[in-house]
């Protein structure tokens, strides 16, 4: 049994060696732009609560009342014990703010981009990758068999390329048998989670329509920020409605827990008896889905028009004090690539003796030698601790 923990211990020292080796931080207050750790109060940088609803009194409420009249657990799988009334309300109201025909929600947005991309794909199928998406698209598109390639980021040629090599192996493959037809699904961000950068929708939009694909979009990032109401970037862009797999999270912006899938109501009526995901898992706790539909009605009333503008005044205001006033507002996250791994663990260990908490993000997160602070965002953030960061910045030479 020894020889067991002795060869785990070899492999953390590995990872210690590279500079490599991770923790969680046991934290002692709620989620907000302060947050306690070892008795000591520290300001946040790090979270995806970015319009500061995790610990918002709409969703606390929500979720004390479903406790009240629901209980803390959901029995089993919605498919089992019956699906409480808080979940369909739930995807009534992503359904309406998406403005789809339907909605489905899983416990984690990880748990969504699994079920679907695994019931929708198999072996004879290819699946097209953005090179920087997200490890729970990339475990997903593996466990599904399909043969897989991936573009460079944001890489239009790229995309082109492999959509024009799938089209003519799908063409060899040519047969009577429907079934075995191979579909191609193309799969991107439309916010990146480590980068905070843009997928150009429109022009993705256009190729996979041209080569006769699917597109599934993981608006993770965008969802509560951008587009009309905060229902996305496709929106804003106006290309919802040509995207077959509008997929989300609802523990970022909507600061609860659980992941989300929009679409046609075949597509989530097919989930419903194919994702494995969604089937064989006891159903999220029903105070997670009352907190995400409380937080998805506010995010579409004027108080969540003030949220987004004041997290856009943030962002604007640290972009013009470190680099880059012109910029348009894009996310709320904003990584200072360092490269190495060791500076960066450094970098941020230095902010957190001046009291702020921002991330070393590291592989792998994110490639090797391309370590990274992630600054995010959030609108419950003051122009005063914008200003306590910049100056800390500035105190690392890091300003600029
Ligand atoms: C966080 C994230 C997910 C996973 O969502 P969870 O609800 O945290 O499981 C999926 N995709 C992207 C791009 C993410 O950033």
């Amino acid at each position: 049994m020894n020889s067991f923990a002795d060869e785990l211990n070899r492999r953390l020292a590995a990872l210690r060696e590279q500079n490599l080796f991770r923790e969680p931080r046991r934290v002692d207050s709620a989620q907000g732009t302060r947050i306690e750790i070892g008795g000591k109060s520290f300001l946040n940088f790090s979270a995806n609560d970015y319009l500061g609803l995790a610990n918002h009194p709409a969703l606390k409420t929500a979720a004390v009342n479903a406790v009240e009249k629901f209980g803390a657990g959901a029995g089993a799988s919605r498919l089992i014990c019956g699906s409480l009334a808080p979940f369909h309300e739930l995807e009534e109201a992503l359904a309406a703010f998406k403005q789809t025909e339907a909605a489905l929600t899983f416990s984690t947005g990880y748990a969504a981009a699994v079920g679907t991309i695994t019931a929708l794909c198999g072996k004879n199928d290819i699946i097209i990758l953005d090179k920087l998406v997200h490890a729970c698209i990339v475990d997903a598109a593996k466990l599904s068999g399909a043969k897989l390639r991936v573009f460079a980021h944001n890489d239009l040629e790229d995309l082109e390329d492999k959509l024009r090599w799938s089209s003519s192996f799908s063409l060899s493959r040519n047969t009577l048998k429907r079934e075995l037809q191979p579909h191609v699904l193309v799969i991107t961000e439309s916010i990146f989670s480590m980068d905070g950068d843009a997928a150009p929708l429109c022009e993705i939009v256009a190729l996979k329509e041209k080569y006769a694909a699917w597109l599934m979009v993981d608006e993770a990032h965008a969802t509560g920020i951008l587009g009309r109401h905060g229902r996305g970037l496709a929106n804003e862009l106006g290309v919802s409605d040509r995207i077959e797999i509008q997929m989300g999270t609802l523990g970022k912006a909507l600061g609860a827990s659980g992941g989300y899938i929009c679409g046609r109501r075949a597509l989530i009526n097919f989930l419903i008896n194919r994702a494995r995901s969604f089937i064989f898992s006891t159903a999220p706790v029903p105070a997670a889905a009352a907190a995400a539909t409380a937080a998805v009605n506010l995010v579409q009333s004027a108080a969540g028009e003030a949220l987004r503008s004041q997290l856009r005044q943030r962002v604007a205001e640290f972009q013009s004090a470190i680099r880059n006033p012109q910029s348009a507002f894009i996310s709320a996250i904003i990584p200072l690539i360092l490269g190495d791994e060791n500076k960066t663990l450094a970098a941020a260990s230095s902010l957190s003796e001046l009291g702020i908490f921002v991330p070393a993000i590291r592989y792998p997160t994110v490639a090797r030698g391309a370590a990274r602070l992630r600054v995010t965002f959030s609108a419950a953030h003051t122009a005063t601790d914008v200003a306590e960061l910049v100056a800390a910045l500035n105190k690392l030479a890091m300003g600029n």
